[in-house]
């Protein structure tokens, strides 16, 4: 039984506004954005907590008491976090150390336990995140392991929310949407949605450089060889097994670079403060747009806030460092 305050919270998750890009510009396209980051906990991720940890109570793996443990790049252990501290369970986490310290710093304040491991290794190695997790999960008593990249509640979740969502707030009409990849929960959903709605609707994929799955799509070739990005939260060097790449038509590799000076365009000229991932996804759909030839409408994400990247992203000193910015400003830090 839910008591009040739960579903005080439950009924902020979701139901995301969509605006329509009007400053930047977009070619032939009408361009909108789904603002996940109006979320209580400031990203898409809320909606398959929520969902998740709602299945998992019902066939019974979670039980009063229990552990809550997941693998994850920040944004799903706050959706797991923000439901499961209102229920009573404890929240064990394993988190790359790449990941934005404003991320780590909202776990720990959501009263989390956070493993840091590697993000150079890749799956297989000990210290992998997701490895790390499953291993956490095996040796602590209650404990179980939420596993979005294989849960099969995590693709339901936009399947059931984001999918309808957006195809009333488009009024029905509507010709692609321009997705990021992290565990393809996104991508899975909302292909199965579309495809009893509206099966012309086109799939682009927008994948930082370094990953292997924009190549994919575009090859159909799968490169041993992955190499890293600073973008979070989006792109891998596997392909994840619920994620459906079969229906995506195009797919856009998008430099570091570009999705930080995309996002801060995102806020210069629509005010709207974008994570990493959204500066990716922005740019990956104005690639689309400028590409079309005829009208269409277009729909993409903000995945989550850019408050939490103040210091990376929206930092000159931080992106200066990183060689993505020609020179700082005077003044700033
Ligand atoms: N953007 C951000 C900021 C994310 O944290 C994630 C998930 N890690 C995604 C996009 C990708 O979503 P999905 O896991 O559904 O593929």
């Amino acid at each position: 039984m839910q008591n009040a305050s739960q579903a005080a919270l439950f009924s902020l998750i979701g139901n995301t506004p969509l605006m329509e890009v009007k400053r930047i510009d977009t070619g032939l396209c009408q361009l909108f954005l789904k603002l996940e980051s109006q979320n209580p906990g400031g990203s898409i991720k809320d909606r398959i907590g929520m969902a998740m940890i709602a299945a998992a109570e019902a066939d019974g793996r979670l039980q009063p008491g229990g552990v809550v443990v997941e693998a994850t790049a920040g944004n799903t252990g706050i959706g797991l976090a923000l439901v499961a501290r209102i229920k009573g369970y404890r929240v064990v986490l394993v988190v790359p150390d790449k990941m934005a310290v404003e991320k780590v710093l909202h776990l720990k304040a959501l009263g989390a336990e956070i493993h840091l491991t590697r993000s150079d290794v890749g799956k297989g190695h000990p210290e992998y995140y997701q490895d790390y997790a499953a291993r956490l999960a095996r040796e602590i008593p209650g404990a179980w392991f939420a596993d979005q990249f294989n849960n099969p509640a995590n693709p339901l979740a936009h399947y059931s929310t984001t999918g309808p969502e957006l195809w009333r707030q488009s009024a029905h009409d509507l010709d692609a949407v321009v997705v990021g990849v992290g565990s393809g929960g996104t991508l899975a959903g909302l292909t199965r949605y579309f495809a009893d709605v509206q099966p012309a609707l086109e799939f682009v994929l927008a994948d930082p450089k370094g990953s292997i799955l924009a190549e994919y799509v575009q090859t159909g070739r799968l490169s041993e060889v992955s190499g890293s990005w600073a973008v979070e939260g989006i792109g891998e060097d596997f392909i994840p097994s619920i994620a459906d790449l079969s229906r995506v038509r195009a797919a856009y590799t998008i430099s570091d670079e570009e999705s930080f000076q995309t996002a801060r365009l995102l806020l210069r000229e629509e005010g709207i403060l974008g994570g990493s991932s959204s500066g990716t996804l922005l740019a990956a759909a104005l690639k689309y747009c400028g590409a079309q030839t005829t009208p269409k409408r277009v729909a993409t994400f903000v995945c989550d806030t850019g408050t939490r990247y103040l210091t990376k992203v929206y930092s000159d000193g931080w992106m200066f460092d990183q060689g993505l910015l020609a020179r700082p400003r005077l003044g700033d830090l």
